[in-house]
């Protein structure tokens, strides 16, 4: 396929010297390349972003959202190709990239509720004949920098509230997965959206630095690691902009003996090894309290071994392969990390290699156990299928292990007792909370968002942050003479 950009309504083939490969990490084979775009091309999509911005922003809501009930209708249709191709450029399964499809669909159902979730308020007579409102105004031109995970959903997380509320678009997908982007916006383009009103961009740090430094892009939303984060946020911010960075995880889960452990294994398992321990709410620290420790790690080790790794669109399979070499050279460099730092490896993983798909980036669901507090695989996220066990004597215990983490992403428990949820609910830091529950992963009508080093910002994605991110409040106060008023 050949990745191109849509500026102004146009696919444009960009002018650039260099690209980057996106392989089918499930068969080692080239799909695409990505052009690696710059200053030129951000500048003509944040232009062009801006020209359409104050019509855009005149159209009323009511108006603006039928081309969200449009894409809406449009995105259901042709699911199992988005699927298909967020298959063949991510390597998670079929059924897992229609899901992530589910949550993009019902984030632009959420924000075609904006006629009343982007309403003012008004108080009138807060002194005789004076009138106080606040009313909502789009922000202008705002970009989103996704990463290679969700190729889908994410991008969903902001941009249907945005145009909602009457902003205009700037998309830059993630380099390794360009493709389902570019057939989103080949639907995109059947809406009939005015020209300009959302734009994309391809490319990695240069194009991502040009969005950072452009002045016209009032507002930036960003996915990916922490370290990505941390340089976008300070930077966007540098720049005077609204920002906002979901960023890395280390999600842990406690599991405790009074736990249903049959529905405890399975839930874990599938957080820790579905898409490939690629996700950031993916449980990757497994803490067992007391009694839970033998039976909890035999069954999690006999889930792991027993999964069926292979291409995601074959039927049966239940985990695919890793982004890419490098990913699965890094996972298993890790994996050897935990060995060497005492962890034992009852299900090792490495050097996966599944048959007739030889060249692909495959790495079996691993347990490393025994893994020591403060250790670097205790810390680190590995992003990959790979479950830490660790094992406390008490509540306490596992919570004070949970909060001296420095993510904040997710964190869950596995339990039949209610006060240990409450208190679990109640003291941990974290954004998420999953109590029987091993993807907490919120609907479109709440925010989500992590704390600590897994978020950098306020206002988070989704549902009424989203509202809040991407308008700005003005205060209107009104004094009208008495007699004019009289005359009517
Ligand atoms: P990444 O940080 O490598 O890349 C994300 C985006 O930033 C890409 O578009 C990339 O082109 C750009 N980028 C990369 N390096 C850059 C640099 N030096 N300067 C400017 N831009 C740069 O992340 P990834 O590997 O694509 O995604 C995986 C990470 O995303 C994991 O850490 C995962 O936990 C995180 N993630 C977090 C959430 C969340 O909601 N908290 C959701 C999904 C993924």
């Amino acid at each position: 396929m050949e990745i191109l950009n849509y500026i102004n309504g146009e696919w444009i083939e960009p002018k650039v010297k260099e690209y980057v490969d996106v392989i089918n990490p499930a068969t080692g084979g080239l799909i695409a390349r990505t052009p690696l775009c710059g200053f030129e091309a951000v500048d003509s999509a944040a232009k062009a972003a801006a020209a359409a911005f104050p019509d855009w922003r005149r159209t009323p809501v009511q108006d603006r959202i039928q081309y969200l009930f449009k894409l809406r209708d449009l995105l259901k249709a042709n699911m199992d190709e988005i699927a298909r191709t967020i298959t063949n450029e991510s390597g998670k399964t079929f059924e897992e990239s229609k899901a992530e499809m589910v949550r993009a669909i019902e984030n632009v159902e959420v924000a075609c509720g904006m006629p009343m979730m982007g309403k003012g308020e008004i108080v009138e007579d807060i002194a005789p004949g004076i009138d106080e409102m606040m009313i909502r105004q789009p922000v202008g031109v705002c970009a989103t920098v996704a990463p290679f995970n969700f190729p889908g959903m994410i991008v969903f997380w902001y941009l249907p509230y945005a145009l909602a509320a009457g902003n205009t678009y700037v998309i830059k997908p993630s380099e390794k997965v360009p493709m389902t982007m570019q057939l989103i916006f080949k639907l995109i383009e059947q809406i009939g959206l005015p020209k300009g009103v959302v734009n994309m961009v391809n490319g990695a740090k240069e194009s991502v630095d040009a969005i950072l430094e452009h002045p016209v892009i009032r507002a930036v939303t960003f996915v990916g690691s922490t370290g990505t984060a941390r340089y976008l946020y300070n930077k966007a911010s540098a720049n005077g902009k609204r920002v906002q960075a979901q960023a890395g995880a280390k999600n842990p889960v406690i599991v405790l003996s009074d736990a249903d452990m049959d529905m405890a294994v399975k839930i874990i398992a599938d957080s820790a090894f579905g898409c490939a321990g690629q996700r950031c709410l993916a449980v990757s620290l497994a803490v067992t309290v007391a009694d839970a420790r033998n039976v909890f790690t035999e069954m999690i080790c006999d889930a792991a071994a027993s999964r069926v790794v292979g291409y995601g669109l074959d039927s049966g399979v239940q985990m695919g392969p890793v982004i890419n070499m490098a990913g699965k050279q890094r996972i298993e460099s890790l994996i050897g990390v935990g060995a060497k730092e005492g962890a034992s490896i009852p299900v090792d993983g490495r050097g996966t290699v599944v048959k007739g798909y030889e060249g692909g980036s495959f790495v079996r669901p691993t347990i490393l156990s025994d893994v020591q507090r403060g250790s670097e695989v205790a810390r680190t996220e590995i992003f990959g299928p790979v479950l830490s066990l660790m094992h406390v004597n008490s509540v306490d215990e596992a919570i004070e292990l949970v909060n001296s983490g420095t993510y904040g992403n997710q964190a869950s428990l596995f339990t039949s007792s209610g006060s240990a949820a409450r208190k679990f609910r109640y003291e941990v830091q974290a954004g998420n909370i999953g109590i029987n529950i091993g993807v907490a992963a919120p609907m479109a009508f709440f925010p989500f968002s992590g704390w600590k080093e897994s978020f950098f910002g306020d206002m988070h994605g989704q549902a009424m942050d989203a509202v809040e991110f991407f308008t700005q409040k003005k205060v209107v106060v009104e004094r009208w003479p008495k007699e004019w008023s009289r005359k009517f």
